[in-house]
């Protein structure tokens, strides 16, 4: 008993600081009308920036993928698990990013986490080697760092000057810098084009993780690279499948070599079983949809559905920074009042998640609203109306 009473211990303590999370289950597909737990909501709060991950010609392809390739792979990848489907997915993948790489290759991963650790551990696999890691990064780049067997040094927010002094100071055998291209707790970009010359000044790989840029952004949905209009030999892209491609899954893009170090040396990639083709077969059709007309629509919708929460809010107390993309977050400050404020909006049939430490910083717990291209106007209105509401109120404590 007294190993479990050091586990309940460690409950207690985060339940004390406000911090214990609960899940909700929801009883229907991912969309803004949503049945969580038995009951019908207005939900902002997935990744699912461009409403596909009910999509009916996704769902169709899902269903046709697992008619063609069965529901499993099987093995990993580099045993007997790689289907056409995986293989043809990486061909699209590779087309839709190269105008931003050179001689660009793609390799699938079954997700975004795996798919970080895996290029920082390949790219970081000398003792000698050092990653140069932002400080907001997601949890998957801090951990495929922790994993490298490189240094690492951490870098403050934004600062490409402080970036740039770590490079040249540095005696590293290879450089890899590391940066999410949009923060996904606060929405806000990380300034690729300077990091980006810098990387090319010092010799350094940057690694660009757009889970919240794929799809969304650039004219074509090709992401962070397209809407900063980059190319070079040095970047490392990491795109994601399960947030605006709607399925699941992530992918690399870069050189051909780099790939292929991946494929022979990444443990990520090498000791895990492929993922089920249908996923991949299910992501051509999610990607014909970002690349043609419809994508352009959706993202068109998204970006007015963003100006009018901007236009409908009035916030008074609570902190919004400026974010131009779907990530919306309203700073509340403290645990409690995070998590008093999601529970009234939940008890309005509205859902929006309240974030706190250790996702943010002590202090900077917030709603992190999440708009979609399935959203209409009306549902962006009725969550500002509630909010404003909600802030007077509230006074704080
Ligand atoms: C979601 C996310 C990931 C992880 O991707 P998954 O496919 O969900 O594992 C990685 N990086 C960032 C910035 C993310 O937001």
């Amino acid at each position: 008993m007294d190993l479990i009473a050091q586990v309940q211990g460690k409950l207690d303590a985060l339940a004390a600081q406000s911090l214990t999370r609960r899940r909700r289950s929801a009883d229907s597909p991912c969309a803004p009308r949503q049945v969580v737990d038995g009951r019908p909501m207005l939900a902002f709060c997935s990744n699912d920036y461009l409403g596909l991950a009910a999509h009916p010609a996704v769902v169709a392809a899902l269903r046709e993928g697992a008619e063609l390739y069965g529901a499993g792979s099987g093995a990993s990848h580099l045993v007997s698990g790689h289907s056409r489907a995986h293989a043809l997915l990486e061909e699209r993948l590779a087309a839709f990013e190269a105008p931003h790489l050179f001689d660009a290759k793609a390799l699938y991963f079954c997700t975004g986490y795996m798919a970080n650790l895996a290029t920082l551990t390949a790219l970081g696999a000398d003792a000698d080697a050092m990653i140069f890691s932002e400080a907001l990064n997601h949890a998957s780049l801090i951990d495929g760092a922790r994993l490298a067997k490189a240094g690492v040094t951490v870098y403050p927010h934004g600062d490409v000057a402080a970036l740039e002094a770590k490079l040249a100071a540095s005696t590293a055998s290879s450089k890899i810098v590391v940066t999410d291209s949009v923060f996904s707790m606060d929405g806000v970009f990380a300034p690729l084009p300077e990091l980006l010359a810098a990387c090319e000044r010092h010799g350094a790989w940057l690694v660009v993780d757009d889970a919240h840029g794929f799809g969304v952004l650039g004219r074509h949905g090709r992401g962070a690279l397209e809407h900063f209009d980059l190319r070079s030999p040095n970047l490392v892209y990491v795109g994601t499948l399960g947030k605006a491609a709607g399925v699941g899954g992530a992918f690399v893009a870069a050189h051909r070599a780099v790939i292929e170090l991946l494929v022979q040396r990444a443990r990520p990639y090498i000791y895990t079983t492929a993922a089920p083709p249908a996923l991949a077969h299910a992501l051509l059709a999610s990607l014909d949809i970002i690349a043609g007309e419809e994508g352009l629509r959706r993202r068109a919708h998204l970006s007015a559905l963003i100006a009018r929460l901007d236009e409908a809010l009035r916030l008074v107390r609570w902190q919004r920074p400026f974010s131009p993309t779907a990530i919306q977050p309203i700073v509340i400050g403290a645990n409690d009042e995070a998590l008093r404020v999601a529970a009234s909006l939940h008890e309005q049939g509205l859902w929006v998640p309240a974030i706190r430490p250790p996702t943010v910083a002590p202090g900077t717990a917030r709603l992190r609203v999440t708009l979609c291209a399935a959203h209409t106007e009306q549902d962006v209105a009725q969550l500002a109306a509630a909010l404003n509401q909600l802030e007077m109120e509230r006074p704080s404590a």
